[in-house]
């Protein structure tokens, strides 16, 4: 049995550092695998979090991250920058393999894949990204100093982008398909107060013009479907994200948009000794502490099944 782990916990971000540190803690040794490029999850791409509980100053979404980790780290949780490729979740014993070929047995699993950036799903947006097309400003705007961008969506992460890229950018148009936005009011307040940005409402980008670099967009009004091209350097896509699901789909029991159905207010999917939480599961609330918040209750409720075992 010495080679069958307790605990693999699979993706880093907030949901999958804290259930390892309350999995180390309850001394189950867990093996995470923080993702070979994603590890730390979305958090690694935003700025300053003002709103984590414990930060009156606010925190780097990196520095918090890498505090996690190393407090993972500290009680003996074992941090591991790979992939898992592929899982057998049935059975008592869960089998995973990781990006290099290992294999890896255990007798609970927690999911914390998180979520990735949601495409437009327009022709030229997957061709033009890197030359143009962007759905991180934090990675990618400094490429477009004194030049004239476009930000997508009408939610808090829009208005995060458009904000932050007004550092780089002589101009930031956000463009929005309704006339309202979403965003929280303190964001939305904060991108309207900004002189560099401007607001395109009722707008919808149906592509992305340019050879082999992006040179603008083409646009259609949702109120009148009126059609029309602008000049940008620069898309930035921040129309929310999908859940991160992929490697699960079709062995545990998913909603129709592929997040993880788990059992009332726990954490538990259909298959027993298989856990889930934070974005992976998380449609409605979608923050870092909640996805820390399940997190540990991914962790107790493993430790509970492991006890009866
Ligand atoms: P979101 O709240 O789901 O907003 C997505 C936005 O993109 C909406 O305005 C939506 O338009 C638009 N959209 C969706 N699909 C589209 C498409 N195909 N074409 C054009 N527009 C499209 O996602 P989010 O902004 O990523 O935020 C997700 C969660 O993270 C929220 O709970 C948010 O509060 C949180 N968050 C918090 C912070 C912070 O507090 N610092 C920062 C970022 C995110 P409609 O409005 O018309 O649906």
């Amino acid at each position: 049995m010495s080679d069958i782990h307790e605990l693999v916990i699979v993706g880093s971000g907030p949901a999958g550092y804290t259930a390892a540190i309350y999995a180390a803690r309850a001394e189950l040794s867990p093996v995470i695998y923080e993702g070979s490029v994603t590890a730390g999850g979305a958090l690694m791409n935003t700025t300053e979090v003002e709103n984590f509980p414990g930060f009156p100053e606010g925190v780097m979404g990196p520095d918090l991250m890498e505090n996690l980790r190393k407090q993972a780290e500290k009680f003996g949780a074992k941090l591991i920058t790979d992939d898992i490729v592929d899982m057998k979740l049935d059975g008592d014993i869960k089998v995973l393999t990781d990006g290099s070929g290992n294999v890896l047995k255990a007798k609970a699993v927690i999911l914390a894949m998180g979520s990735a950036y949601k495409e437009i799903g327009i022709p030229n947006e997957k061709r033009l990204s890197g030359h143009g097309v962007s759905w991180c400003a934090t990675c990618d705007g400094f490429f477009f100093r004194e030049k004239e961008v476009a930000v997508v969506g009408g939610g808090d992460s829009a208005m995060e982008e458009a904000n932050f890229l007004t550092r780089f950018a002589s101009k930031v148009v956000l463009i929005h398909r309704r006339d309202s936005l979403r965003a929280s009011k303190i964001m939305a307040e904060r991108a309207m107060a900004n002189p560099k940005i401007e607001f395109v409402w009722n707008t919808e980008v149906i592509d992305v013009l340019g050879d082999t670099n992006m040179t603008g967009l083409q646009l259609r009004n949702t109120v009148t479907g009126e059609e029309s091209s602008r000049d940008f350097s620069g898309l930035f896509v921040a129309i929310g994200h999908v859940p991160r699901s992929e490697l699960v789909v079709g062995q545990i029991s998913c909603d129709a948009e592929g997040y993880v159905s788990v059992e009332g207010r726990s954490t538990r999917t259909n298959i027993t000794g298989v856990f889930a939480c934070g974005d992976l599961v998380d449609h409605t609330y979608r923050q870092a502490i909640t996805a820390a918040g399940s997190g540990c209750q991914a962790a107790l409720d493993s430790e509970k099944f492991l006890a009866g075992h």
